[in-house]
């Protein structure tokens, strides 16, 4: 499979939210971001902001304290965390099984 198909039928909003719930605003989808160190924002945690977002429309996510920002695979990568190919790998075993339960 090539990059842009584990990416066009791995929807970000639906990966994200395997691992983490989010908040739908309006068109964004918000959380708590997963990879923000637990340090200290004027006397806030940063780590219980919801500076997290996912956008459908671009399919990038990015976090407004930490900064960090891409797509599925980065997500996966950062996550696990684990290696592009093995990011790439899990993507595309997500597709398998899901055209396995469709009988496709
Ligand atoms: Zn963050």
């Amino acid at each position: 499979m090539t990059y842009e198909a584990i990416l066009s039928e791995n929807r970000l909003e639906d990966v994200v939210q395997s691992y983490y719930r989010m908040k739908r605003t309006g068109s964004l989808y918000r959380s708590t971001c997963p990879f923000c160190e637990n340090e200290d924002l004027e006397g806030i945690k940063k780590s219980e902001l919801e500076s997290f977002f996912v956008n459908p429309r671009t399919q990038t996510w990015t976090c407004l304290l930490c900064w960090h920002a891409g797509s599925a695979v980065d997500f996966i990568r950062m996550i696990e965390p684990c290696s592009f190919k093995e990011a790439f790998k899990l993507l595309e075993n997500r597709i398998k099984i899901r055209r396995k339960e469709n009988g496709i």
